[in-house]
């Protein structure tokens, strides 16, 4: 193999994908990685995906493989507990196939990183935690944990995920926010199956989305205030089924049996500074939202896809220079801020539970069913993409 030209921090799904971007392009490239090998492939996250992602993963040839593991979204039921609001997206509408995809995260990462282990452009170090990075004109150094290395790369890529890595690299600083939330996620089967229908319910205790996962299957993400949700956590399965059902209403008749649950803390990191050369920030690791309106991963992949289209386009000498930098995060600046916006008004109009936002609720869901302009705007984002 030839010397990697790139280096990317995380194979988390963003760094795989800008990975398998780049090999696309006939570039070489070394991925550090701080888990196991396989470690990632039993997150029973589910993502919904826009249509604009599963162009990319079509593109990439990953969807092919992934194509039994993923469950279309034909409706979007949205309600609201205790109120008279309600709308109803229908791909049907809007002359759309789907209005998104839905796939557990460990499936993803399972197809992702066997694309990445066929390439013969790209290297994948597991067990390599980067602590510390000196970044120079034309040399990074990586620290990590007993290990270091440098290596010259024109441009270094931390696709690290959600922790606030400020501090790895020098001009780095991120803002983090906590919601003071947390997501209980599981599998549930229900009486009446999912039959491609996606159901997000706006409750006292914080929103419930089901996504069809599998034809008998829904994921549920349940967020809301982090004691609300640690003490369903840790409720015994029929107690926990009971109060789902109670919150949810009856849409899906009685909610049968459910998987072991999983809970994530949740807070929001946006980018405040960056290395003005050298090093690009994509991925969670540049912004990280609320679940609500499942955004986060769609978001990422489009960082993905800007920057390996940015490379292309610049001549290779320059890739890394101030100008590169500048114009990545200048194509990016926009949508990232109207997709966070977006994800934090929906947290703000129907994570609080404050007297008289609950008739504001019902009346924007109404609204929503009856005004098209409305619609049109949350089947591009909310309903994951035109
Ligand atoms: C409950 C829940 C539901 C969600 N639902 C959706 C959804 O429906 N749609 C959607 O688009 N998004 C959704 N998201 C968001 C989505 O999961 C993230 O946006 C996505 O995982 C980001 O991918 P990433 O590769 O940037 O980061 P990550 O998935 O966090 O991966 C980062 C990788 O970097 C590695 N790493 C970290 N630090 C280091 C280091 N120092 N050295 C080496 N390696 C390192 C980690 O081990 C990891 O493998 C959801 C998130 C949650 C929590």
């Amino acid at each position: 193999m030839k010397n990697p030209e790139y280096v990317i921090v995380g194979a988390g799904p963003v760094g795989l994908v800008f990975s398998l971007l780049l090999a696309k392009q006939n570039q070489h490239l070394h991925l550090l990685e701080s888990r196991k090998k396989n470690d990632s492939y039993s997150d029973k996250r589910a993502l919904a995906l826009s249509y604009g992602t599963k162009l990319i993963l079509e593109n990439l040839g990953i969807w092919e493989s992934l194509e039994n593991k993923v469950s279309e979204i034909k409706d979007i039921h949205t309600s609201q507990k205790n109120s008279f609001g309600r709308a109803i997206l229908s791909a049907s509408q809007y002359n759309l196939s789907a209005l998104g995809y839905v796939v557990s995260y460990g499936a993803l990462s399972k197809a992702l990183e066997e694309a990445v282990h066929q390439s013969s452009k790209i290297k994948i170090t597991y067990e390599f935690e980067v602590s510390a990075i000196k970044n120079e004109k034309d040399r990074s150094t990586l620290y990590g944990v007993n290990k270091d290395f440098s290596i010259v790369a024109p441009l270094l890529v931390l696709a690290d995920g959600g922790k606030n890595t400020t501090g790895l690299v020098e001009g780095l600083k991120k803002k983090e926010t906590s919601y003071n939330h947390m997501a209980l996620v599981t599998k549930v089967t229900t009486e009446i199956p999912p039959n491609r229908i996606a159901y997000e319910r706006f409750t006292s205790m914080g929103p419930i989305a089901l996504l069809p996962n599998g034809p008998k299957e829904f994921s549920l993400v349940w967020t809301g205030k982090n004691k609300n949700i640690q003490e369903l956590a840790k409720k015994p399965k029929k107690i926990f089924l009971e109060r789902l059902h109670e919150h949810f209403g009856d849409r899906v008749g009685k909610f049968l049996d459910s998987d072991e649950f999983i809970t994530f803390p949740l807070k929001k990191i946006t980018l405040e500074d960056f290395p003005k050369t050298g090093v690009v920030v994509i991925g969670n690791s540049a912004q990280t939202m609320h679940p609500v309106a499942g955004q986060g991963f769609n978001t990422g992949i489009r960082d993905a896809y800007a920057l390996s289209a940015l490379i292309n386009e610049f001549e290779p000498a320059r890739v890394g220079s101030d100008r590169f930098i500048s114009q990545y995060y200048a194509l990016r600046k926009s949508e990232t801020k109207k997709t966070l916006f977006f994800t934090d008004s929906l947290v703000n109009i129907f994570s609080n539970d404050l007297i008289g936002l609950s008739l504001t609720r019902s009346i924007s869901l109404s609204l929503l069913d009856n005004l098209k302009p409305i619609k049109n705007f949350l089947v591009n984002k909310m309903s994951f993409g035109k």
